[in-house]
């Protein structure tokens, strides 16, 4: 019965649903290195920003919206200091 021939009422073969899950796997994965490229291409350069590596008075990255430590940010280039500071500072 699990020959991995197409079953003769039109369902999928044991060996097919495989080869679909293992297709679809695969369709996600580069889906996802897409989806990373592409949020990668959206952070601003530091320069662009205004990045600097010291804080601006009270204000640092450590305490921006936008920080992920230990030293991301979701909109400017990484990677960046905790202590640092740039024009798109926004308070957590
Ligand atoms: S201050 Fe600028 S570089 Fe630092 S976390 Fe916020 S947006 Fe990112």
């Amino acid at each position: 019965m699990s020959d991995g021939t197409k079953k003769p009422n039109g369902s999928l073969s044991r060996r097919e649903l495989l080869a679909a899950s293992v297709l679809a796997a695969s369709s996600l994965a580069i889906l996802g290195a897409g989806s990373a490229e592409a949020q990668l291409a959206k952070k601003a350069k530091q320069n662009i920003a205004g990045y600097q590596t010291t804080p601006k008075g009270r204000q640092q990255c450590d305490n921006c919206r936008h920080f992920q430590a230990p030293n991301a940010c979701q909109v400017v280039e990484s990677p960046i200091s905790p202590t640092g500071w740039c024009r798109l500072y926004a308070k957590k």
